[in-house]
């Protein structure tokens, strides 16, 4: 028997269930940026592989997205579940940016037979502002001197406020940057200090100013639950310096993934300091009683925007999407990626450039695109990637896009079907003619949806041992 369906964000009484179901829910899972997740990628996708991709496209082909990896940061949050090369020895940037402008050369003549227009351009890391001013814009120079950045295209960057300047944000605004995402995750003393990341409230708020000063239209904070030593207290005392200091356009209250098989460096977090599952729900709640309440939209999986910012829109127009980058909202472009680790996604196939800084050197200096692995995705995948992302974004998958080739969708997907019942039976969903849409309750638990329809989930990938741990817990 299914409820009636209400859009809302998840309330008091939907944490209380939550945490009855906790146990039955709370497995390890893809958090599904891709489909299928990397842990599927294969060896057989190559350097060649992306250059004949590259040179395939032709005019009719969809505009670029770029996304280029700068991986460096001056010290290790013990937390870090990113691609990051710890130097506190800036000269490996000019080395770097002699790999960049070879891979900038190389992607962009491939490229070349199709359109070189960009409708986003973003730099993650690591930490961007590892760079100087003066280091990004000639990034910037490399990038523009080949490709086409539209008037309107979003460019955006991740910033450690630790580390970036008031002469960053100006440099970035004058090269047309308007979105910028700072890192914090926790502003609690003990936590801080457990996570080796100490940032101040006054710093991050006056470079928050200094980017609005200067035309920054998004500005989106990274927070954290699950961290060592968090309570429920100190995390609310988290959220309303947030709130009552910065007044963020965006949230991503992340959930920390703790995977000390994949991140060695993870082991020197106490697993007893970390807050067990109930506690991370209560934690998350506390974060989305505090945005909602402010005015936010629970834009879903773990974001929030106010109501006038893009994601907010895309989200209820339905036009939210997901990528590697996280949420966002320009769909149909081929994503191109530059720097160690970087994965690209380009006329349905990944590309993953290569995890060593001398193996991607090499590459390089070879002359051959730096791509390590990815993954070609057939029909099957494109119909599942589509339901996870529409499950995952927009709480919803209508009966056209469940719809496939010569079969009614409830006949198509009839075993998954089978598999959802019991979350049916407990509030996740509410399955009709208009399709499957999850409920606010199954927001809480959107991934464990998701991975009925992942066709990959149990398969061994082909790179891994039989019983390697490979996702994070889904709660
Ligand atoms: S600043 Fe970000 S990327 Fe760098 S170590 Fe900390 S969490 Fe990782």
């Amino acid at each position: 028997m299914s409820a009636a369906f209400v859009d809302r964000p998840p309330d008091r009484a939907d944490l209380a269930r939550a945490l009855e179901l906790t146990p039955k829910y709370d497995r390890p899972g893809p958090r599904y940026t891709s489909y299928p997740p990397a842990p599927h990628f294969v060896d057989e996708i190559t350097g060649a592989t992306a250059r004949d991709v590259y040179r395939a496209r032709g005019r009719g082909s969809p505009p670029l997205s770029l996304y280029a990896h700068l991986p460096f940061c001056e010290s290790l949050c013990t937390y870090c579940g990113c691609n990051v090369i710890i130097s506190r020895n800036h000269t490996i940037v000019e080395r770097y940016l002699a790999g960049l402008a070879k891979e900038i050369r190389l992607a962009a003549d491939a490229l070349s037979g199709g359109p070189m227009e960009v409708v986003q351009f973003h730099l993650g890391g690591g930490t961007p502002t590892y760079f100087t001013p003066e280091e990004l814009e000639r990034l910037h120079g490399l990038v523009t001197a080949r490709f086409t950045i539209r008037p309107d295209a979003e460019q955006a960057l991740e910033v450690d406020p630790r580390v970036t300047t008031r002469a960053h944000l100006e440099t970035l605004a004058r090269l047309g940057f308007r979105r910028v995402s700072m890192g914090i995750q926790d502003f609690d003393a003990e936590v801080q200090h457990a996570v080796n990341r100490e940032q101040t409230v006054e710093e991050t708020q006056r470079l928050i100013e200094d980017a609005r000063a200067l035309g920054f239209t998004s500005v989106n904070v990274d927070l954290m639950y699950g961290l060592p030593h968090q309570t429920l207290d100190r995390f609310k005392h988290t959220l309303d310096l947030v709130l009552s200091r910065l007044s963020p356009d965006r949230v991503a209250l992340f959930g920390y993934a703790h995977v000390p098989w994949l991140k060695a460096h993870q082991r020197k977090i106490e697993a007893d300091t970390l807050p067990k599952a109930n506690d991370r729900l209560g934690l998350f709640q506390a974060g989305v009683e505090a945005f909602v309440g402010a005015g936010a939209e629970f834009v879903g999986f773990d974001h929030f925007a106010k109501p006038s910012d893009d994601m907010a829109i895309a989200r209820r127009s339905g036009d939210l999407h997901r990528n590697f980058m996280g949420f966002h909202t320009s769909a149909g472009s081929d994503m191109v990626a530059f720097g160690i680790t970087g994965i690209g996604d380009v006329s349905g196939v990944y590309l993953q450039n290569r995890h060593q800084l001398t193996a991607w050197e090499r590459d390089l200096e070879d002359g051959v695109l730096p791509v390590q692995r990815g993954y070609r995705r057939t029909a099957d995948d494109e119909l599942r990637g589509t339901i996870i992302q529409e499950l995952t974004c927009n709480g919803r998958v209508t009966a056209a896009q469940l719809e496939t080739a010569g079969a009614p969708w409830r006949t198509a997907w009839a075993n998954e079907l089978a598999r959802l019942a019991p979350m049916l039976d407990d509030g996740l969903l509410v399955i009709d003619d208009a399709g499957i849409r999850v409920t606010p309750l199954g927001r809480l638990f959107v991934r464990n949806v998701c991975m009925v329809f992942d066709a990959h989930l149990g398969k061994v990938p082909p790179t891994a041992k039989a019983d390697a741990p490979r996702y994070s817990r889904t709660v």
